[in-house]
């Protein structure tokens, strides 16, 4: 590549005006520059885009840069034309472009005034471009969100897996691939499909220090304890997560109703209120957009100061990208998710519709979110650790877990039966299927499986379900584990969210404690609101009753139960050691 643009520093003043580089941006341009390719990680915010922008106003001939969406495209394309203030110097081709304007790209590339041409990998593939992309020189390719070439990824596209043969076809240029999540396997898959294995990589830190986590559990109060967390930062930007449009309709109608200034957005809207409902949240006209996960890629707004999940996400990888969206101008950033293990299962259920392999990975991606959800360890460790980044910091101090360790609860032969459940059943079954066991329930499964013959079978049946559910999860070997027992797939790194406390555990003969599943926490100090009458506010829940501060739940497990044989505290000391060598004891 023949750099005819001066030296980098001169070209970032010169095209964006900045006098200096961010992180590893000028490592990662002089890589690309010097011919190698390059696997860029850098979480959102850190200035991943100017990685190939620069060098490719940089270099000869254009860069095609293959990004997903086509809305995002069209941003892209015009911030980059105003920073230049050259309308050829950037283009896209995709499905959405008239003939005539088609041709126009196409010639500005040939006359050389176009840099970039962002494609979408649709149009990739499309035989006409192919053949005109081979007739004009290429500098190097640039592969956005390359997480979605991984089916280990959280959006995961199959056209993305048709870049490496396309590239061969046009003419084998460096490429950089860049993406905002990537676990160690993501990232393995994507090198491995994308031919760049000796690829320079450059990983930025993904803790986010200004971004506080927190999960509460989700019951029928909800409603209203989101309506009083979004009044409590009233006149601030926010984001809403929910799982389905129609979820979306109907919290944006609640918090209507209650007088907050929110709009919904999912793919099922047209594409003029979608825009038009992005736009009043971008220009401050609404404070909350309530949303599925098709909003947010390639939204530019430093501002928002919380994202809240309102349904559990499908991953971890998704929720950290979407958590990203909070705080992108360094200031504050809450991101609540609320919790709640029928939505677990909701989603499994969903899960069962789709083909087998993608189930396991689904599945397997599901239960790491809930082991998230569900942990007493530092949340950003936990999400840390998945991205493969080491934490060592005892407290992070800005995540509930952190902020209010959860109360202990006492448990003795319950944790015992636990464990005896889950190994005797050779590890395979979910912990709903384990606690129906514990509890003596014979269901179809369990009789065809003829579990309801063991000895553990009903040794837990006056002990509180959730507790239990959470305590076998506990105790449940780590995703991975089972994974790889279930899969040749090669694991790369493995997560871990174990969270039974190491000092209790070594002399639990008789009581093992375990951080209360659900605990609930301290309320924060929250305005007052006052009740407005109106028949459909009524009818629509408005929450403007004095809140009432929830009973702190505290589970006690019976101390002595009557117990088989194997619940010994000799069994116990034998099953403890064969616990999951890389649980992540608090
Ligand atoms: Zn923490």
């Amino acid at each position: 590549m023949e750099p005819f643009g001066g030296d980098v520093h001169s070209a970032l003043k010169r095209y964006f005006g900045f006098e200096a580089f961010k992180g590893n941006q000028e490592a990662i341009i002089r890589t690309l520059l010097g011919g190698r390719d390059v696997f860029v990680l850098m979480p959102t915010g850190g200035g991943k885009s100017l990685c190939y922008q620069l060098p490719a106003l940089m270099s000869e001939g254009v860069a095609i840069v293959i990004s997903p969406l086509i809305a995002l495209m069209k941003n892209q394309v015009d911030a980059m034309c105003q920073y230049a203030g050259n309308d050829a110097i950037a283009h896209f081709l995709n499905s959405s472009l008239s003939r005539s304007a088609a041709n126009q790209v196409r010639a500005d590339v040939v006359s050389g005034k176009t840099k970039m041409l962002y494609v979408a990998p649709e149009s990739l593939t499309k035989e006409e471009n192919i053949k005109f992309l081979r007739s004009v020189p290429v500098s190097f390719y640039a592969v956005d969100e390359a997480h979605c070439i991984s089916e280990w990824g959280h959006d995961f596209r199959p056209e993305y897996r048709r870049i490496r043969p396309i590239i061969k076809e046009i003419g084998v240029r460096p490429v950089i691939a860049l993406t905002a999540t990537a676990t160690p396997k993501v990232q393995h898959d994507v090198q491995r499909n994308l031919g760049m294995a000796d690829a320079a990589v450059f990983k930025s830190s993904f803790n986010r220090t200004n971004l506080y986590y927190e999960v509460r559990y989700k019951n029928k109060d909800t409603d209203r304890d989101l309506v009083r967390f979004i009044r409590s930062n009233a006149g601030k930007s926010g984001i809403v997560y929910c799982l389905s449009r129609k979820r979306v309709e109907e919290i944006a109608e609640m918090l209507r109703v209650n007088d907050i200034r929110a709009l919904p957005y999912h793919a099922g809207l047209d594409a003029a209120t979608r825009s038009a409902n992005q736009d009043a949240f971008l220009h401050e006209q609404a404070d909350v957009i309530v949303a599925t996960i098709a909003f947010g890629m390639g939204i530019d707004k430093p501002d928002v100061r919380f994202v809240v999940h309102y349904d559990i996400p499908k991953s971890l990888e998704g929720y950290y990208q979407e958590t990203g969206r909070a705080g992108r101008d360094g200031g504050e950033g809450r991101c609540i998710a609320y919790y709640s293990p029928k939505d677990v299962q909701k989603l499994e259920k969903l899960i069962q519709g789709k083909p087998v392999p993608e189930q396991e990975i689904s599945r397997q991606l599901l239960v790491e979110t809930q082991y998230y959800a569900e942990s007493s360890v530092c949340r950003r460790k936990i999400l840390l650790h998945y991205f493969g980044e080491p934490y060592e910091e005892e407290n992070c101090g800005n995540c509930d877990n952190c902020l209010h360790p959860r109360r202990k609860v006492e448990c003795g032969q319950e944790l015992v039966c636990a464990i005896e459940a889950v190994q005797a059943t050779g590890e395979r079954f979910r912990a709903e299927y384990i606690v129906n066991m514990l509890v003596g329930r014979r269901t179809d499964e369990i009789r065809s499986h003829r579990h309801h013959e063991l000895e553990v079978f009903g040794t837990c049946t006056d002990v509180n379900e959730r507790l239990l559910a959470a305590m076998v999860r506990s105790v449940r070997p780590s995703p991975s584990q089972i994974r790889s027992s279930v899969s040749a797939r090669k694991v790369e790194a493995a997560p871990c969210f174990v969270s039974l406390p190491t000092s209790s555990l070594s002399n639990a003969q008789k009581t093992g404690t375990l951080p209360e599943a659900f605990a609930a926490r301290k309320p924060s100090s929250r305005p007052n609101t006052q009740p407005r009458s109106s028949s459909r506010r009524a009818r629509i829940n408005s929450f403007f009753a004095p809140r009432q501060v929830p009973r702190v739940r505290t589970y006690r497990l019976r101390s002595s139960p009557s117990t088989s044989s194997s619940c010994t505290p000799a069994a116990l000391a034998t099953t403890l050691r064969k616990l999951p060598e890389d649980s992540c004891m608090p």
